[in-house]
């Protein structure tokens, strides 16, 4: 382990982008420089002392309490994700100055990560540091308006009190989500979405959900600090019921390529077919098949043709808007929905994506070294609804009609179902 430590040039800290890595060290630097600086003047009371041994003592169990559901967490989703440690981390904010509020995000991260060991060393140092400085802006607000945290309690009007605790609560989040969003942006990872970038709606609506329930902490702890024991039940149960979310994702992706599966991309067109028939909409629907697959799995064997797999799904997504729903109906096949999209549209996605794939220079394992696979090619059929069906069954067969009549007459190309049957219109008028 100290040896692993000890090996600089090895770290996985050097794999990511540069600006991105500079972007992570600037933010610790300045999350280090606040610490030591209210460290300085810092004032500590015995009670301040008190209140952050209880909040440590919480953090530590609830860790200790949701490893399991962690666990099973991380096993189902390994980007980043809310953990509800912030119920503890935000009372600490409203309550302790800053240098005891760095201890407290600290220890329970530090402990969190001993017990989640799967996560690499900067991006944790990276999480504390941001954790810091958004506590820190919290803090800001708690001075500028009510002269410093610990001081909601001072016989201030009720409504200004909430409105304090309110204001904090949406800069500590803000701070948050920008500084891990400059980080995402900067890594220019393929396939990264706006939505990506900021991270998840639901994930901050439970993230802002846990510092409210952390501000109601907070109040409790001014009343008695014995009344922490009553917050950890529901935060427990909150844990558990998030891993609900979490399990039907998975149920709905494909876990090679991170896309939808079948039984997922099935749920999500009916559901588009149904608002295009309320609507009087039309949408837009391709079937792609990569070209001589299997020659790829013969050449270099079944990973390097797994990762193949993953980077089509991935050049698919990115030629695609964020409501397009993409999925692979197992094998090299993938389908793709797209709302509201014209035959003439889709047809112009269908080609934007055929060239995405023949420009694809895929880094694979072959045989214990990575080797670049190129000259992938892919073929589109296009269907659009109602023209030709007004259910999917009907319109998936008619854009695999199309995807068949692009194999026949040489691959690497785009039919669309409508070429096909206008000539034989055409014959019989
Ligand atoms: P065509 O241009 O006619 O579509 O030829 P093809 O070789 O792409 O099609 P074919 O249906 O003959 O072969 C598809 C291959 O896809 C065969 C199978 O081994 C491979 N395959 C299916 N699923 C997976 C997978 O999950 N991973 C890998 N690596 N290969 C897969
Ligand atoms: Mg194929
Ligand atoms: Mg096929």
């Amino acid at each position: 382990m100290l040896r692993e430590f000890l090996a600089v040039r090895r770290w996985e800290m050097w794999t990511v982008p540069r600006q991105a890595l500079v972007h992570m060290l600037l933010v610790e630097a300045v999350a280090l420089a606040v610490v030591v600086w209210s460290a300085a003047g810092a004032s500590v009371s015995s009670s301040d002392l008190l209140v952050l041994s209880l909040l440590i003592v919480c953090a530590v169990v609830h860790n200790e309490i949701a490893r399991g559901i962690e666990r099973a967490r991380r096993d189902i989703e390994n980007n980043a994700h809310v953990d509800l440690s912030s119920v503890w981390l935000f009372a600490g904010v409203l309550l302790l100055p800053t240098v005891l509020t760095a201890v407290l995000i600290t220890i329970t991260y530090v402990h969190y990560w001993w017990r989640n060991p799967r996560i690499p060393v900067h991006r944790r140092m990276f999480g504390i540091a941001v954790l810091v400085l958004s506590a820190r802006a919290a803090e800001l607000v708690l001075t500028l308006c009510v002269g410093g945290p610990g001081s909601l309690a001072g016989g201030l009007p009720l409504p200004m009190v909430v409105a304090v605790v309110v204001l904090a609560l949406l800069v500590y989040t803000a701070v948050d989500v920008a500084l891990i969003a400059i980080r995402v942006a900067l890594c220019r990872n393929p396939g990264v979405t706006v939505r990506k970038v900021f991270g998840d709606p639901a994930n901050h609506m439970l993230e802002i959900a846990t510092l409210c329930h952390g501000a109601l902490l907070a109040f409790a702890l001014g009343y008695h600090p014995a009344l922490v024991v009553l917050a950890l039940p529901q935060v427990l149960v909150l844990h558990r019921a998030v891993l609900l979310k979490q399990v039907e994702e998975k149920a709905r992706t494909d876990a090679k390529t991170g896309v939808f599966n079948s039984e997922g991309w099935h749920r999500k067109a009916h559901h588009e077919r149904d608002r295009a028939l309320r609507a009087k909409d039309g949408f837009g629907l391709l079937m792609i098949d990569l070209d001589h697959f299997k020659r790829v799995n013969d050449t270099y064997g079944h990973v390097a043709g797994d990762a193949v797999l993953k980077a089509v799904a991935t050049a698919i997504s990115s030629e695609v808007r964020e409501y397009d729903s993409v999925g692979r109906f197992g094998g090299e096949e993938f389908v793709v929905l797209l709302p509201g999209m014209s035959e003439h549209d889709g047809i112009g996605v269908a080609e934007r994506i055929r060239e995405a794939v023949t420009r694809l220079a895929v880094d694979a394992p072959v045989n214990g070294s990575t080797t670049t696979i190129t000259n992938l090619s892919a073929s589109i059929g296009v269907s659009t609804y109602p023209s030709a069906g007004e259910d999917l069954e009907p319109l998936l067969l008619a854009a695999d009609a199309a995807l068949y009549e692009a194999k026949n007459t040489g691959r690497n190309r785009v039919v669309s179902w409508a070429s096909l049957v206008k000539p034989r219109l055409a014959l019989a008028a």
